[in-house]
């Protein structure tokens, strides 16, 4: 096989500057090459090349993810401490702190011992799982090292080869995966291929080399026939043809699918500016090609885990061929093909930058969840399975009734569903309904499985048989919590919860949070003695979580969030942050009323659904809301339900609609309840306000049937 020439050093530095401009910067990035080239002399790799060119290699390799200065530094020396541990000081001195620290990070990262293959998985995956909690990207550097190892794999021995190539199929492509850099996972996946299963992948390669002509020609025409589509409804794209990875074609080929079946051989990206040109650009692709049915996925209103975002769908195109078809926006192909890593490339969107570093922090809290697991006494093998099953492995996405998206590990039961929305909800769980169906509660969970819990305050929480039915090691250890911690840590826990849940809603960082000055602070304002004492107060119910975030975080008020809407006259009756035209309906469960505290929640394409602020259904929903207000401008009225109970029999009905009428309330729907001596009247009234509605309850408190005036939430 031929070398590839290495880059130059001039080489690497062009990269970076199309992305970094500060002298200085490139200035460091010279003087730790200088101290690269000093440190690796004399040294080869087995490939034969200077071991400095691995250094400048993998540094180049980080450019194509954007990565920041002490990161490529710490690439470009990434193996001197593993030469030798001599002149630490003299490193530091010339590399800076914070990349000495990284190049300590991925030093510790390649020095395993082990004895059993076992053993050295479980080494390896807690040092990646640590290495990526203190810093990620320690991790990446490490992607880096390997995409190099792998493109210089044939330098080694057959059997090395194969050891390696399987090692990074198990462990390196899906940590890519689950950190969402589709480019490198997808180069790592092929070639790990490549030297897993050559005759395989040879043989794909070539009949994909045989049809190449006539796929590029389609393809073309195909491209065109878009192009000139989207053009004449003035949408502004860019256009890509797109190559199926090898790997991805050896993984249909193995569910069973012929290599002539293979929908999507064909592919095409097109990239547009708005999330609105998406739909737009799908429905005018949808109307001059037929979709195929079922292959349609809309990962924009419902993004991944990894937070990809964009439309799939499979049409008949040109000359009887399938075509995949991706359409997405610049900033979603960003974060498709480097994921974590594009935070780099977005620190100067602010909102796009905090949305990531918060993904990827609560990513991180899950890894140290498990490195507490592994803590509490679990035996290694249940170790390795719990973060191969949950961290490595293929997930589903189930629903909520509400649309909701849930990824769950394969297998997962509505168990591990409950408790992964809420423990709460978990612990107060008595059945689950699966698409329309009641299911027993070991029922496995499937791919785009809608799932209702049903819940019940009275419940006297888990059974202990739920151990072995629940799939995920957070859902076994979570009801395990319940049987041996007692009430106080219980709340505690829940305190804990319900602080980072709304922390995470608000987008604020965990680590921005609690800083001993902010703990402090609280301590003062709350006159408790620690942190934990706080989180207890939380979960008794003795101090609402918003009060608490305040102290620290001033919510805005509502004038501040109208000052930030621009208003336009506008005929709606909600504005909503941000948006100017967009489909608003008002809940049926809690119908809000003008003057009520509102939240918008966004639906799954119908819109957005507004809420009263404190309906329990929104329980559900959180992570997909976003600040709404009444239009003070719209003169209007609302339905809305109230009930009224009676402590006599007689019908009181025409009564009670009367007094409401005298309010100026026009009644919609009634229901009576009659029970023992007693009848309770829902009513639909519509009002214009809370404050029309309070005459009207004055109104009716002065009847003196009437125990009790209420509204009510379904
Ligand atoms: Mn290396």
């Amino acid at each position: 096989m031929s070398k590839k020439q290495a880059h130059t050093l001039e080489q690497l530095i062009e990269k970076i500057s199309t992305y970094i401009d500060d002298k200085d910067e490139l200035e460091r990035i010279r003087k730790a090459y200088l101290l690269a080239e000093k440190k690796y002399n004399g040294y080869f790799r087995k490939s034969g090349e200077p071991y400095v060119e691995h250094g400048i290699e993998v540094a180049v390799i980080l450019t194509t993810v954007y990565a920041d200065i002490p990161t490529i530094i710490a690439g470009l020396l990434h193996d001197v401490l593993k030469i030798t541990d001599d002149g630490l000081d003299e490193i530091k001195e010339t590399i800076g702190k914070e990349a000495t620290t990284l190049l300590n990070g991925v030093t510790k990262l390649g020095r395993i011992n082990f004895s059993t293959e076992n053993d050295y998985l479980i080494e390896y995956y807690k040092k990646i799982i640590v290495g990526m909690s203190e810093d990620v990207r320690v991790i990446i550097i490490k992607l880096a090292d390997k995409l190099h190892s792998m493109r210089t794999l044939w330098a080694l021995s057959e059997e090395s080869q194969k050891q390696i190539a399987k090692e990074t199929l198990e462990i390196f492509a899906p940590i890519a995966h689950h950190l969402g850099i589709h480019k490198i996972k997808s180069e790592l996946e092929d070639l790990s291929l490549r030297y897993l299963k050559p005759d395989v992948f040879y043989d794909i390669a070539e009949k994909l080399n045989n049809t190449k002509v006539e796929r590029d020609n389609t393809v073309n025409d195909m491209l065109n026939s878009v192009d000139l589509l989207l053009s004449e409804h003035n949408i502004k794209h860019d256009i890509k043809g797109r190559a199926k990875s090898i790997y991805s074609i050896y993984n249909k080929l193995n569910k069973g699918k012929k290599f002539s079946d293979i929908y999507d051989l064909l592919a095409l990206r097109i990239i547009v500016n708005t999330e609105q040109d998406c739909y737009l650009a799908l429905g005018l692709i949808h109307s001059k090609f037929r979709p195929i049915p079922k292959r349609f996925k809309d990962y924009v209103a419902m993004p991944k885990a990894n937070m990809y975002q964009s439309l799939h769908t499979t049409v008949f195109g040109l000359n009887g061929y399938l075509f995949e078809i991706q359409i997405r926006t610049k900033q979603m192909d960003e974060i498709a093909e480097n994921g974590i890593a594009s935070h780099w490339a977005y620190k100067e969107h602010k909102e796009v930058s905090t949305q990531l570093k918060n993904t990827t922090e609560q990513k991180l809290q899950f890894f140290k969840a498990i490195i507490d697991l592994n803590n509490d006494k679990m035996s290694s093998e249940e170790f390795v399975n719990s973060v191969k099953d949950e961290v490595l492995n293929n997930n589903i996405y189930v629903f909520t009734p509400k649309g909701d998206v849930f990824e769950l590990t394969k297998g997962a039961t509505p168990i591990d569903f409950a408790y992964k929305v809420h423990t709460k909800i978990g612990e107060s769980m008595v059945g689950a309904i699966v698409n329309g169906s009641i299911v027993p509660l070991d029922y496995e969970l499937q791919d785009n499985d809608i799932v209702k819990i049903n819940t019940n305050k009275n419940s006297l929480g888990p059974s202990k048989e739920w151990i072995n039915i629940a799939k995920s090691t957070q859902t076994k250890n979570k009801i395990r919590t319940f049987f041996t911690k007692n009430e106080k840590e219980i709340n505690i826990e829940r305190g804990k919860d319900s602080l980072e849940k709304e922390l995470r809603k608000r987008k604020i960082a965990y680590h921005d949070f609690y800083t001993p000055k902010n703990i402090e602070c609280l301590k003062k304002n709350f006159k408790v003695e620690s942190l934990e004492e706080l989180e207890l107060n939380i979960g008794n119910g003795k101090l609402q979580t918003n009060s608490v975030i305040n102290v620290i975080f001033k919510s805005e008020s509502k004038e501040e969030k109208v000052k930030k809407i621009v208003v336009k006259p506008v005929d709606a009756d909600i504005i909503v942050a941000g948006i100017d035209k967009v489909k608003v309906n008002l809940a049926a469960c809690c119908s809000p009323i003008p003057g009520d505290e509102i939240i918008g929640y966004i639906t799954k394409g119908n819109g957005i659904t507004v809420h009263r602020s404190n309906c329990h259904n929104l329980a559900f929903l959180e992570n997909r809301t976003l600040p709404v207000i009444w239009n003070d401008t719209v003169n209007k009225r609302y339905i809305t339900t109230i009930v009224v109970h009676s402590n006599t029999m007689e019908n009181n009905l025409l009564d009670i609609i009367q007094h409401i009428n005298m309010s100026d309330a026009p009644t919609d729907r009634v229901n009576c309840v009659k029970q023992d001596n007693n009848a309770i009247y829902e009513l639909d009234i519509y009002v214009r306000n809370v404050e029309h509605l309070d005459k009207i309850f004055k109104e009716l408190n002065k009847l003196t049937y009437a125990t009790k005036i209420e509204r009510i939430i379904r």
